[in-house]
């Protein structure tokens, strides 16, 4: 066949005839994995049906003479991109090896010895997935951009199918991206896989995704996988060691599944059985083979994996994987009382507070600053709740829940599937939640982290003590600080569940500023007339995956030292064009407290261009702008910084230490390395102040290390000017910061 190959005839060097995803399969069934079965067509067969009906050159003037920044413009060449290429005629050719391709798969699924006798109503349902040759590529990810086909029967259908995804290849988004990351003569090639029948499926962690401990953590449901993300219903949890030893069994209540319609393909909730509610879904040679197939895939990528598997009448398959992101680090906590109930640690911390059970969503009114919201489980609409809460508690779910992710990207300390969280607590019960453990305790019982305390009888300090902030709730800070030296805008946009990048890529850039008006007027108008740094958008590639058009963020080895900051910002100028309009439009109204902080520059040209962006939108002159102080290359050029005209430069001491040490913030194995007292630190905070001090610039910090007593003292020595710690650090700091200018004098 010139068109077609088998997916076991392809390796990961393959891109060019089976782009990214479609290596990807065959690599995977190249180191043994069970892949469910299929067939590429290849890009010979794309590159063919541009040929024979010469549209090529068509498609080239159509994309020289689009302005890609230009939206409307950029959708009408997509459009007409993409009908001149469904419009063409099927290449016969073609055709027949598809349809071959196709009833062989279908009579392998059939046990049927001759494809030839084959009749339509045994063909079998196909996934119909693009994989562009620029996909995956780890130098520019495009993974996702491209369109999906599942449920596809029947040979028209998939001819259909397949046009469909070679016309994705110019989709608005795809043809932004090869413009702005210099691709040129693209190309595509279609994946066709049978569609698994899940009687069970779910997913294996390598390492525990909460703590980063060594041990595989797989979390599984009955049905198809869909159930397991959204939470619909506490999976079954086990933990298991790397020689296969099984540690932890939790087998959870699953109600209902999601399972495909033999007629249609569609996918139908059904009730489970009564049997199968609370039965284990592994059996315990399943669970092995899927620990032999995680240690595999992790030595072969050389990283921990998150892979997808789903197994169909005993036979596993594994349908996806990619690497585990933790941002956790892990804390041992030492807990005491009576312990009333255990569930999975999902997002770790410790909180103590009164119980709120939150039956259904109209009941969320009762929810309080600092309560403990208990659930069955949790959905995008007690989002805003949940941010108020001092930790969330639910009934169902598991690591991968909505639940999970969210109180994740919010720091917010979570146990998921309790099982009966709802029913063994009471409203208004006081209990403490040791969320590294899965453990829920009555009373209040002893924790380290400081509540914010009455703070009137403290001096005034002559340098300034501030507060990082994430959301408008906890804004009481203000009467008792000098401003916020770090305002987080990325849970806003968690929050609006929509990725910034799609919003701007769909024209739809007022919404990006009106989300940042409401997330960002309450603060400033509560901390008036004190200083509000706004940070700029500074989320990693890995960290917006969730959320509405995050599917087409690139896939970086490491998003850490990735395309984050203002790096993006400056790739994706009508980002941060709506990020100073929303900042413009607020200091117009009177909020002229609101400045300007730039997050992990490394060169005076940053600074430079993204002050010209605020000028092009007309910002004004009377607002500050500064840096985050955060890479080495930003420290030792700190005289330029200057001299370019910084109103104030912050420590961001996490990434600082990072990156002077070489320890990486989110590898729990080497967490004890991170120190932000190493002289070499130490030496860098001391430079940047005495370099600010002389040229006029105001230096902070707003890193985790201003939240701590101890380095507060020595950058107070330093000559600092300002600091900015956590919310429950105020008085610790404000104390520290005391203590040391008393000790200057
Ligand atoms: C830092 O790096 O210290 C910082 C404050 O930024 P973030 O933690 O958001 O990277
Ligand atoms: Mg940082």
């Amino acid at each position: 066949m010139k068109y077609v190959r088998r997916l076991e005839e392809i390796t990961k060097e393959d891109i060019a005839i089976a782009g990214g995803k479609g290596a990807n399969m065959g690599e995977m069934i190249r180191i043994g994995m069970p892949v469910p079965s299929g067939f590429i067509i290849t890009t010979a067969a794309f590159d063919k049906l541009i040929q024979i009906h010469n549209i090529g050159e068509k498609i080239k003037t159509m994309l020289d003479e689009v302005n890609v920044e230009d939206t409307n413009m950029l959708m009408s060449t997509s459009q007409r991109i993409k009908e001149l290429i469904i419009s063409q005629g099927f290449p016969n050719e073609i055709r027949s090896e598809i349809v071959e391709a196709y009833k062989k798969l279908s009579s392998v699924d059939k046990d049927v010895k001759s494809s030839r006798n084959l009749t339509e109503s045994d063909a079998v349902f196909v996934a119909v997935r693009s994989s562009a040759t620029a996909e995956d590529l780890p130098e520019a990810s495009f993974a996702g951009q491209q369109a999906s086909f599942l449920n596809i029967k029947h040979e028209e259908n998939l001819i259909e199918a397949v046009k469909k995804c070679w016309a994705s290849l110019y989709e608005p988004r795809a043809i932004f991206y090869r413009r702005i990351h210099n691709f040129n003569n693209p190309s595509i090639a279609v994946v066709v896989q049978k569609m698994i029948n899940s009687d069970k499926s779910g997913v294996i962690f390598t390492v525990d995704p909460i703590s980063g401990e060594n041990v595989m953590t797989i979390e599984s449901i009955w049905g198809l996988g869909e159930y397991l993300v959204l939470g619909e219903i506490s999976p079954d949890h086990y933990v298991v060691d790397k020689t296969g030893k099984v540690l932890v069994k939790k087998i959870g209540q699953k109600p209902i599944a999601l399972v495909r319609d033999h007629a249609t393909g569609k996918s139908i909730q059904i009730k489970t059985s009564d049997e199968k509610i609370g039965a284990q879904v592994l059996t315990d040679n399943e669970i092995s083979k899927l620990v032999k197939y995680g240690k595999q895939l992790e030595e072969h990528y050389g990283k921990p994996q998150d892979a997808e598997f789903a197994i169909e009448q005993s036979s596993i398959m594994i349908v996806q994987t990619r690497p585990v992101t933790t941002k956790t680090k892990i804390t041992e906590s030492k807990m005491t009382g009576v312990k009333i109930l255990q569930g999975t640690g999902a997002s770790p911390g410790i909180a103590t507070g009164k119980v709120k059970i939150v039956k259904n969503i109209r009941e969320i009114i009762k929810i309080e600053e600092g309560d403990i919201l208990v659930t069955a489980m949790t959905s995008p609409d007690l989002v805003p709740k949940m941010s108020k809460s001092a930790a969330i508690i639910t009934d169902l779910g598991g690591a991968t829940s909505h639940a999970a992710i969210v109180s994740r990207e919010m720091g917010l300390p979570a146990i998921v599937g309790t099982g009966n969280g709802t029913s063994i607590l009471r409203d208004g019960q006081i209990v403490t939640v040791d969320a590294y453990k899965g453990i829920v305790y009555e009373g209040v019982v002893s924790i380290k982290e400081e509540k914010p305390r009455d703070l009137s009888h403290l001096e005034k300090t002559k340098t300034k003590v501030k507060v990082n902030l994430v959301f408008a709730d906890k804004i009481e800070v203000a009467s008792i600080t000098d401003g916020v030296g770090l305002l987080r805008i990325e849970h806003m946009v968690t929050k609006s569940g929509i990725h910034p990048a799609k919003l701007v890529r769909e024209g739809r850039s007022e919404e990006y500023v009106q989300i940042l008006i409401n997330g960002i007027k309450p603060i400033a108008a509560k901390f008036y007339p004190n200083p509000v740094w706004v940070r700029t958008l500074d989320a990693r590639s890995d960290e917006f995956r969730n959320l509405d058009g995050g599917d087409v963020e690139p896939y970086e080895d490491n998003p850490m030292l990735g395309w984050h900051g203002i790096r993006r910002s400056l790739d994706e100028p009508d980002i941060l064009k709506a990020e100073f309009k929303a900042i413009k439009r607020m200091r117009a109204e009177g909020l002229d407290n609101i400045h300007i902080m730039l997050p992990f520059v490394i060169i005076p040209s940053e600074f430079k261009k993204a002050r010209d962006i605020a000028d092009e939108i007309g910002m004004g002159d009377n607002f500050n702008m500064g840096i985050m102080v955060e890479t080495p290359a930003c420290v030792f050029s700190i005289d330029e910084f200057c001299k370019e005209g910084i109103d104030f430069a912050s420590f961001g001491t996490n990434d600082l230490t990072m990156l002077t040490l070489g320890v990486d913030r989110n590898n729990a194995k080497i967490a004890k390395l991170h120190s932000e007292f190493h002289p070499s630190v130490l030496h860098m905070l001391h430079h940047v102040i005495d370099r600010c001090n002389k040229y006029n610039v105001e230096s902070s910090i707003c890193g985790e290390a201003g939240s701590n007593p101890e380095m507060v003292k020595l950058l107070v020595k330093f000559g600092i000017k300002s600091v900015s710690c956590n919310i429950d650090a105020v008085y610790k700091i404000r104390e520290a910061v005391l203590s040391a200018e008393k000790e200057q004098h």
